[in-house]
Formats: C-alpha cells, structure tokens, sequence
C-alpha cells in the first residue's frame, strides 16, 4: 500500500486504482471477493478486525454460536460445502472461524483482503466517476464502485448507566469480547441484557460462576436450540440434502429450508393448533417463529396463542413460580416473535440453580455502577464482572458511521437523518457507485445471513458486471425509486405486529431515536422479485451514464 513515512495522506499520483472495494470481510463481503474476482475485476476487501469472518471476529464469546442450522450457514458453492464439516448443528463461533480459515486456504481470499485497517471517509470524484477513498492507516485508494457489507452488528450499544466506567473488576460487551477471552470460573457476575448474546453469555457463567445475576428489563423470548453433534456419518446423510436447502434460501420468506405453514390457524380446530405448536416446538430453533402459523406475526388472537404455549413450556421447567413468572410473565412482554428470537439450550433450568438470580430491572431498576458492583434501588450486588449483552446500533453504527461524500456535499449520515432512504435497500440517490448489502431496507433483520449476503450480492455483481459490458461508468439511485421503496418498506411492515414492537429492527433500542422501519420485512422473495424486476428493465430506478 502507498502511505507517505509520516502516516499521511499520499500524493494522487500514489493513489492505487481499483475497481471495486469492499468493505467487510464477512459474508457478504467476502461472496463479492470471490464473485467479482472471477469476473476479472481488481478487488479489495477491508476490514477493521485481524480476522476474516466478519462478526464471528469480535463476537468471540464463551456460547456464541450461530442461530441457522449449520448447511445454511456456508457460502452455496459446492466446492466450498462438498468437503467442509461441522461438527454441531448450530455451530460455535471457534468452528465457524475455523470455517473461514477453510474458504480462504481453498480460494485464497486474503491476498485481496486488507485486515486491521478501517474506512474512514469516501469522496465521490466526480470527473472521473470513482470513489476516493481513506484508511485510518493514511491510504488513499480510488475505486469504481465502494460495496459496503458492514452488517448491522459493528457497533455495540453500550447503555448510558451511571458510574459504569468507574467499575474496577472486569467488563466487556458481547461484540467487543476480547480476542483472550475471560475466566468465569467462581467470580460473582453480571449479565445485563437478555437478547440473543445475553442469553448465550448468562448460560455460560452459569456453569462456571461464583454467582450469576441475570439483570433483565424485559423477558428473553428464547426458544429451544434442540444442539446436535454431528458425526461424518450424519454428516454425508445431511449433504444430500444440500442442493434442494441451498435453493430454499433464495425462495422462502426468511432465507432458511423452511417456510412458515401452509394451513390456516383459522382452519384448525383446537386440537389441531395444539398439535401444530407441539409439533413446531420439538423441531426448535425458529420453527415456533419461522415455522408455524403465518397469522403469528399478523393476528393478535394467534400471537397470544403461540405466547401462552411458548410461556407454559418455560414454566413448566421452572421450580421457583415467582422467577416463571418474571422470565415469563402472564401479559406478554411483546408481541410473540416480533424481533428476532434467541436460541437457548438451559436458560430457563439454570434459574433453578443456587448460584443463579435473576435481577428484574423493572421492579428494582439500576441506579448506578461503583467501583464494586452495581447498586439497584433496593439491593447492592457486589461484583467481579460485568458483561454487557445490550445489542448494537444496528444501522447507524454500520454504512453512515463511514464519513462519505456524494455528489450534492452532503455526507450519507446527514442524507439519512431525517430517515433512511434507499433504492431497494441497496443503494442511495446522490451516492453514485455505491452499494450496500445487508443494510437498511433489506430483509437483514430476519434472514439468515449467508442467504441474504449472496442473493443480495448477487443483484450488486450483476450490476456491475452489466455496467462494464455496456462500458457505462456511473450508476445512480433516483429519488423517485428511492420513495417507492419507502412505500413498500412501510406496507410491509405496518400491517404485521413487528411494527407494534420497540426493537432494533425499528430503532428502537436506542433511547430518543424516531422509530422507522429499518429493514424490509416482507420476505426474501418478495424483496429479490423487487430487484430482479429493476434489473431486468435496464435498472429502473437509477440513472445511469
Ligand atoms: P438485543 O437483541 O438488542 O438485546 C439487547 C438486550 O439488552 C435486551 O434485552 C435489552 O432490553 C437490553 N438492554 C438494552 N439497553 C439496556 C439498558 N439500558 N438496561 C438494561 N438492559 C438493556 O441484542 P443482542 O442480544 O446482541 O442481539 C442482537 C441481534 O444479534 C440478534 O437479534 C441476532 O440477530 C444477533 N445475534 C444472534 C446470536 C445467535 O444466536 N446467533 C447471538 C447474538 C446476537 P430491552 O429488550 O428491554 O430493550
């Protein structure tokens, strides 16, 4: 790379040209990698962490693992599948690493990607139709087009508590773990926050703590994970499986091999329904959500039904009935399923455990942290250590928190401010030769990931291919498009329970923030019939030079 000796900012005539950079060595960033460097183009990957492998880098917590069962959780290529296996069904983050170790040996990724170096800033160049732009390292580097693929988990959330900083044992956030790891044996610890990583890090301490103190504002609508070890055997079996999943992804709602039912909750009898949450409940994972009654996530009548069965189910493994009661309480916390639920596996029996508490922030809430331990209203819980499982700003702290210059001076912060706006959730007007996948507007929130990095990332190679065949230089979001994904973005989320929901998917998990809807929830097909049918029409929705 050209940097001058001082760490500035080289000359222009040191700037190295590429065609596409890409930022993010996840997924997503690396399908556009492989993709495009087969086309023939001159690619580059960055990413901030010493890894590749995208979240799976900083989210190296003790019980961290995947909430997709392990074929959907590869890139499609049978190359890549035909030879690879996990070990579990639900893979932990040390195998999936393990995983990406594997892809690079076989394709040699890493010669193209760029590790331990940040994007700070992009410039569009209008002259020449590229983007300028500069690392935190003082590169400078032009690209044709700039692939942001930053996922919506780079930035933690770390809540505003008082005296949090002036603790004096340790503390670490979920999406910040450090790469040493830390020692639960018989410390006294606290987990505050019970989504996903709260629960993967509180069962963890609980084999190993001192005491455990689950500090929860609101009850974990977990479901059950249902682990299983897989041996080579089970393995082959799986595998012939595997090209019929590989096509589900694109072609059911949620990205995964399997689709919400068929049946109406309305043509059922009692029965019937029983049997069907039954039935859903032993397959685990994101059956009960993903899996069940379509009406769930629409009908407040079947919402309280899947509510009551999930609730009955979690108190029936639980000694202590005022702590069932808190974990899940009679009235619904939230609507059953309207964000994305956590796996667990002894969440709820850990609670029957004398080394376990839970801490209901709402009956005695925080008042502040001191050097020893956290102090609620009515009890001082003294500590060794505190883990924050608080969530991220999820789309905030992903494409904006890169300072970038479209074509009118404004950055695309200041543009989306008022709100998000974008083309099919992948692009923005003013912001030429520039795409963004996994990001706002896009299924993110509730599909799989590996399903959404390449069917998106498909449309974004294709794009760039079709503009070096017709020798065409600048692509640009218009307005027009970008209101009626906006349109469609509310229609589809508006009528469903989601929207009734204060959650990450609307924003509304940081304090003051005006909820929008921040992902298109209405299904993967629905979303890549919308990009393909642009496509097809020579990209309408964007102008193109
Ligand atoms: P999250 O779902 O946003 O959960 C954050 C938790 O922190 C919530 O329980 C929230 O309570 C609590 N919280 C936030 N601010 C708080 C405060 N000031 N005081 C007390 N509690 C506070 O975040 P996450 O668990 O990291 O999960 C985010 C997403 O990452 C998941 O939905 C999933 O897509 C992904 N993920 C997946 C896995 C997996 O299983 N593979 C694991 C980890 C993460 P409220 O609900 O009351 O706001």
């Amino acid at each position: 790379m050209n940097t001058t000796s001082n760490g500035t900012a080289p000359k222009v005539d040191a700037v190295e040209d590429l065609d596409v950079l890409i930022v993010g060595a996840g997924f997503a960033g690396l399908y556009q990698l492989m993709q495009l460097r087969d086309l023939g183009f001159k690619v580059r990957v960055y990413d901030n962490a010493a890894q590749i492998g995208g979240i799976w880098y900083w989210n190296c917590y003790p019980g961290a693992r995947v909430d997709s069962t392990c074929p959907l959780y590869q890139f499609s290529r049978e190359d890549l599948w035909k030879d690879w296996e996990y070990t579990e069904l639900f893979p932990a983050w040390t195998e999936i690493r393990e995983y990406f170790k594997y892809v690079d040996k076989k394709l040699d990724l890493s010669k193209d990607v760029q590790l331990s170096t940040r994007i700070e800033s992009a410039m569009f160049d209008q002259d020449k139709n590229q983007w300028v732009i500069k690392t935190d390292k003082g590169d400078t580097v032009r690209a044709r087009y700039f692939v942001i693929c930053t996922g919506f988990a780079s930035k933690p959330y770390i809540p505003e508590i008082e005296g949090l900083d002036s603790f004096a044992g340790q503390m670490a956030h979920a999406g910040r773990w450090p790469q040493e790891g830390i020692d639960f044996t018989d410390k006294r610890i606290a987990v505050i926050g019970t989504g996903s990583s709260g629960v993967q890090l509180a069962e963890q301490a609980s084999l190993k703590a001192k005491h455990l103190t689950v500090f929860q504002r609101t009850p974990a609508l977990a479901l059950p994970l249902r682990q299983v070890k897989l041996d080579k055997e089970a393995q082959k079996e799986m595998k012939k499986d595997y090209p019929e999943i590989m096509k589900l992804r694109g072609t059911s709602f949620a990205g995964f091999d399997y689709e919400f039912l068929a049946k109406s909750w309305y043509d059922c009898t009692p029965e019937e329904r029983q049997a069907t949450f039954e039935k859903v409940w032993q397959e685990g994972a994101f059956h009960p959500w993903l899996g069940t009654f379509r009406e769930t996530l629409v009908d407040e009548e079947v919402n309280e039904a899947a509510y009551v069965f999930w609730r009955d189910k979690v108190h029936a493994r639980l000694k202590n009935p005022e702590v069932a009661e808190k974990l899940a309480p009679a009235e619904k916390p939230i609507f059953y399923g309207t964000k994305r639920m956590g796996l667990e596996q002894w969440y709820f029996d850990m609670f029957n455990q004398d080394n376990v508490e839970l801490a209901d922030m709402k009956a005695d809430p925080v008042v502040r942290v001191t050097p020893k331990g956290i102090q609620t209203k009515n009890k001082f819980h003294e500590l060794d250590i505190i883990l924050l499982g608080t969530g991220f700003d999820a789309v905030t702290g992903g494409v904006p928190s890169i300072d970038i210059h479209g074509i009118e001076g404004k950055t695309l912060a200041q543009y989306w401010s008022q709100g998000f706006r974008t083309a099919y959730g992948t692009a923005s007007a003013g912001f030429p030769n520039l795409f963004f996948v996994y990001g706002p507007q896009s299924p993110a929130a509730v599909a799989n990931g590996p399903s959404l990095a390449e069917h998106q990332g498909k449309w974004v190679v294709a794009c760039i291919k079709y503009m070096r065949d017709k020798k065409l230089n600048r692509i640009n979001a218009t307005p027009e498009a970008e209101a009626y994904w906006l349109e469609k973005v509310k229609t589809v989320s508006s009528p469903s329970l989601l929207s009734r929901t204060r959650s990450w998917w609307f924003g509304g998990n940081i304090p003051g923030r005006e909820l929008e809807s921040l992902y298109f929830v209405g299904g993967m097909p629905m979303f890549l019939e919308e990009c393909w049918n642009s496509a097809k029409k020579d990209y309408e929705g964007f102008r193109l030079s």
